[in-house]
């Protein structure tokens, strides 16, 4: 099934995963997805190194068993970053090939000194290059906080634009910690006439380390609330895993009563958490998709 489908019938909830490392244990992917399909979620996306080599053929195998072996709707990412149009098609035929529908169209980040010599320079040249070639789903991500590479949020949201006008149906948020963020950057995708389903991206955040990558990596802003939660409860392992689990519910709580489109659980693959999370809000998402009076 196309994801942008799905938000015609109902709020979204779906999850994130990524494949084992090269090396790893390859049977314990399908133990986190026997885990994660039981919670029977509207799609699962498959994420993708970025570079073309790496974990690309494990992401397809992913997405593809997602579908065959437990009949749930998947998405593949794909960051184009250093790809020529040549790999670009020769990945797409093999996802096509695997009977994948939705592709998560993404540029990559650059590793720490690199020049890539691809075709692509921003996921909108990939997205136009799909939509030109292939009859995928597009899903695009976007950026609530503003992508830290841009030169202004007026910026980033004309650049958003731009990749949905290129073809991308629906949208996925970076992690936000502040619900405020994400309000206000989709009153703006409207005043920009942006007008499809905007998905928000929610990661439960349960160690430190987790902590420190994403503020380094994604920019992201800590709130207050946030903060002394960590103050708390920092040295303690369980009841920070606790702690992370109740502010991710907060924060979905208050995005469904709002009326998101969508809910993205950045799962980390711990299927305990996407449990924990998905039955406390369970009966919120059915009222809000008319299920429950
Ligand atoms: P772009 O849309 O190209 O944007 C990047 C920057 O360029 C922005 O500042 C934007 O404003 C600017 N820009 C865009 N278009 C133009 C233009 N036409 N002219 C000038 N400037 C422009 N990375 C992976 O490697 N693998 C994954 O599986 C993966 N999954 C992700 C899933 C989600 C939901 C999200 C939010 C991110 C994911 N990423 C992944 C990370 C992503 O690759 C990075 O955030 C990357 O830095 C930007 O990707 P993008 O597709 O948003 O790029």
């Amino acid at each position: 099934m196309r994801t942008a489908d799905i938000f015609k019938e109902k709020t979204v909830f779906s999850l994130e995963i990524f494949p084992p490392k090269p090396g790893a244990d390859e049977s314990v992917i399908y133990k986190t997805l026997d885990g994660l399909t039981d919670i029977c979620p509207d799609f699962i996306s498959v994420t993708y190194g970025a570079g073309g080599g790496k974990n690309g053929s494990r992401t397809i195998g992913i997405a593809s068993d997602i579908q065959q072996l437990y009949g749930v709707t998947s998405a593949a990412h794909l960051p184009c970053i250093g790809l020529t149009k040549q790999q670009a098609a020769d990945i797409l035929d093999s996802m096509q090939k695997s009977g994948i529908e939705n592709i998560l169209a993404l540029r990559g980040d650059r590793g720490e000194g690199d020049t890539p010599h691809g075709d692509f320079e921003h996921a909108s040249d990939l997205i136009t290059f799909i939509r030109e070639n292939y009859d995928f789903n597009i899903i695009a991500a976007c950026y609530p906080e503003v992508h830290p590479e841009s030169a202004s949020a007026a910026d980033d949201i004309k650049h958003l634009r731009y990749k949905v006008d290129q073809g991308a149906s629906h949208l996925i948020t970076q992690l936000f910690l502040d619900n405020e963020y994400f309000y206000r950057f989709y009153e703006k995708t409207l005043i920009a006439g942006i007008d499809v389903p905007i998905e928000a991206g929610i990661m439960p955040v349960t160690n430190r380390r987790q902590i420190e990558r994403m503020v380094s990596l994604c920019g992201v802003e800590l709130p207050k609330k946030f903060r002394q939660m960590l103050d708390r409860y920092g040295d303690d392992p369980v009841a920070l895993r606790d702690a992370g689990i109740a502010y991710a519910i907060d924060q979905i709580t208050d995005l469904i009563t709002d009326g998101v489109s969508g809910i993205h659980l950045y799962t980390m693959n711990d299927t305990d958490i996407a449990h924990r999370i998905y039955d406390a809000v369970q009966s919120l998402i059915m009222v809000s998709t008319g299920m429950r009076a």
